[in-house]
């Protein structure tokens, strides 16, 4: 019997291993990743509003943090004081909004603001133990919420579940965030992970005032590059400040904000998102 060589260190060999985490994923029926090339671009709000708007649709969610360096998830659904239960056979997700989720930073009893130091292999380990070891039960949709960029956590993730429907990338307007959502889409492919679509970000700002459209940092980029890849777009989400601020305050904006233009152009491309799935 061939090692396990998963530094899971919880399994006898690696038979036993990949059962394991093939078992536990093929209890969900879908598994999409959300990616983005940058920081800061609003691939978690993203995801946990994707998240939010599939469970309030009625599907059974799992909302996955393995930005083990910046975990904001926990954040954004106002679960950050929160330690996940654990039993024999486990790891118990906290359940919010009709919603199951998992980050990293909920699981470490210390100091929620310490940093996480650890080197890729160690990653990769807790990462499949996050997989599998997680009692999820049967999901229509997990959502995993990368780290920014294209390093070990992100390979690891996708050499581990080999049957996602694909990856988002999330982008902004901007040239910068553009070119490393080309490094991207160029992963994905890499590693055969279909692209599901770019979906532009904090593209343009309504004036609540007079209503003009200030493309802060600019617009259409997202669209003009997902065109020229020939990927799916999904849409534009524009800046909106109470969107920043349903983040602080653990209150999803889709679920809080349905009315406002930032919701719809986003439950608009949660929309296409589904007919991109639909088609795979
Ligand atoms: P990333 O995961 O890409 O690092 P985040 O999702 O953490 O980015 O978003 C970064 C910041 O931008 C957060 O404070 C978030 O609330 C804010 N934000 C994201 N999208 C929007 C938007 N459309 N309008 C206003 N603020 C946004």
């Amino acid at each position: 019997m061939a090692e396990c060589n998963s530094e899971c260190g919880s399994c006898e060999s690696a038979e036993t291993c990949d059962l394991k985490l093939k078992t536990k994923m093929s209890a969900i029926k879908h598994k999409i990743m959300v990616l983005s090339g940058k920081g800061g671009v609003g691939k978690s709000s993203i995801s946990v509003n994707l998240a939010v708007a599939l469970a309030m649709d009625g599907m059974k969610v799992g909302l996955l943090d393995i930005d083990f360096h910046g975990p904001s998830v926990p954040t954004m659904l106002g679960l950050q004081k929160i330690t996940l239960n654990t039993d024999e056979t486990g790891i118990i997700p906290a359940e919010i909004h009709n919603l199951k989720v998992v980050s990293i930073s909920l699981l470490l009893p210390e100091n929620k603001d310490d940093a996480i130091i650890w080197r890729g292999p160690m990653k990769s380990g807790v990462l499949k133990q996050l997989l599998e070891d997680v009692h999820w039960g049967e999901l229509d949709y997990l959502i995993m919420d990368f780290p920014p960029g294209t390093g070990d956590e992100a390979l690891s993730a996708c050499q581990l579940v080999t049957d996602a429907d694909g990856g988002i990338i999330v982008t902004t307007p901007q040239e910068v965030s553009l070119s490393d959502c080309r490094r991207c889409i160029s992963f994905c492919r890499k590693l055969d992970l279909p692209v599901l679509g770019v979906l532009e970000n904090m593209s343009g700002f309504a004036c609540p005032d007079c209503a003009k459209v200030i493309d802060v940092f600019g617009s259409g980029g997202g669209e003009n590059m997902a065109n020229e890849k020939n990927v799916p777009f999904l849409g534009r989400i524009p800046i909106d400040p109470d969107f920043a601020a349903a983040c602080d305050t653990g209150r999803p904006f889709i679920y809080h904000s349905q009315h406002k233009p930032a919701a719809q152009a986003f439950s608009k491309a949660v929309d296409e998102l589904m007919k991109q799935i639909k088609k795979n």
